[in-house]
């Protein structure tokens, strides 16, 4: 079975967790500084924090940039659920967006309009751009959007690991953060790097850093600046108390462990490999779906290069197929290929639709009704590739 999309561990990463669990910290020790550091560095932002899984990291973003009732936030509504998830965790507003019809991501013509829709946009706090597929959204535009209404942006860029886009005319890594408050990161075995469950928040802010760090841990702080009870923080001779701890807000224990960032630092020691092995692969396929052109095509990507190729989708036209994507997918299963949908529009949910009712995102709809993943990761090779289209192609010819 190919599936679509799996991680690849290698024994020096065995390794890396095998000597979190000979030493003395499973949890809280050195290998998630190590973790972070690496990360910050290889995404070329200020501050990494590391957490429990992507949706943590995206809980802990508008947490920190205080977001809660009476607040309204945009999200684009192709995307995993976990994006409009967190933003009713703190009791604000989802505004959900259009999306492109061909590459499924936000725009800010599809931002302006769902802005429009919005009783009051004075209330929109903050937008979350999802870079699909790996592919970044046109932050520039978007960040001149949010500057115009003067809210935040938060990046879901669990897809997009190693992408990049471009920043006042400069070539910026995702999560370096140029043009948003943080950018968020999902390190689930089927993203770029695998910690089993893992994520990160980044942010060129030295507070926001702060905030999130310390609401990963239950809102405590052992920082002696950060204490505002003076009197109860230290001893009479104005001595630290070695015990003292404050806690200013109620946050979570969204913590990643050692075990989980060993992995982690060990996986991102491969990022390069991985994703140009994912990029050739891309290739590939294009070259060979070229010649199914007519019913079946890549989601347009507009830079291979920049492009964090997290999923390889294809836009299928299953009316003219004249087979509907369930027995296309039942078809390549039993062919030993594994397929997936990403993703129904989350203003379909029977929840979104209880709290939001009538709304139409025809974008997203026409997205969701074309989009097939085709598996895609750094351990599959070349036939592999061979293999998928040659099913794909078989399928076309049966029903031709
Ligand atoms: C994976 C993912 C998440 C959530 O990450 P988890 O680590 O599974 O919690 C959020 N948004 C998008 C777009 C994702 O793909």
């Amino acid at each position: 079975m190919i599936p679509y999309g799996r991680q690849s561990i290698d024994e020096d990463d065995i390794a890396a967790v095998a000597e979190v669990l000979r030493g003395d910290f499973l949890t809280g020790g050195p290998a998630v500084g190590r973790f972070e550091a690496a990360l910050a560095e290889t995404v070329t932002a200020p501050h990494a924090i590391a957490c429990a899984n992507g949706t943590a990291a995206l809980h802990l973003a508008v947490l920190a940039l205080d977001l809660g009732p009476g607040d309204v936030v945009v999200v684009p509504s192709v995307t995993f659920l976990a994006t409009a998830n967190v933003v009713r965790f703190v009791g604000a507003e989802v505004l959900f967006a259009d999306v492109d019809p061909d590459s499924g991501l936000l725009t800010a013509e599809t931002l302006r309009t769902a802005l429009a829709r919005a009783d009051d946009p004075s209330l929109v706090r903050a937008a979350i751009p999802v870079h699909l597929n790996g592919q970044a959204c046109d932050m520039g535009e978007i960040a001149s959007v949010a500057a115009e209404y003067g809210f935040a942006l938060i990046e879901d860029a669990c897809h997009a690991l190693g992408g990049a886009y471009a920043a006042d005319g400069k070539r910026a890594l995702v999560g370096a953060a140029p043009l948003s408050a943080m950018a968020c990161f999902s390190f689930h075995p089927v993203k770029a790097i695998a910690m089993g469950e893992g994520g990160a928040v980044t942010t060129r802010d030295p507070e926001l850093a702060r905030r999130v760090a310390r609401l990963r841990s239950h809102g405590m702080t052992r920082e002696p600046g950060a204490f505002s009870q003076q009197d109860e923080a230290r001893d009479p001779e104005g001595r630290t108390n070695p015990w003292y701890y404050e806690m200013a807000e109620p946050g979570f224990n969204y913590r990643a462990c050692d075990l989980q960032c060993a992995l982690g630092e060990s996986q991102l020691r491969k990022l390069g490999a991985f994703l140009a092995r994912r990029r050739t692969l891309a290739a590939r396929y294009d070259t060979l779906l070229a010649s199914l052109a007519n019913v079946v095509r890549p989601v347009p990507r507009l830079s291979s290069a920049d492009d964090g190729w997290h999923l390889y989708p294809v836009l299928i036209d299953f009316p003219a197929l004249g087979l509907s994507r369930a027995e296309v997918m039942t078809r390549l299963k039993d062919a030993g290929i594994g397929t997936q949908v990403h993703y129904i529009p989350v203003h379909r949910q029977p929840y979104y639709r209880g709290l939001y009712p009538g709304l139409s995102l025809p974008g997203g709809d026409a997205y969701y009704e074309r989009c097939l993943s085709l598996p895609l990761f750094p351990a599959m090779n070349d036939n592999d590739v061979d293999t998928v289209v040659n099913a794909l192609a078989g399928i076309l010819t049966d029903t031709a």
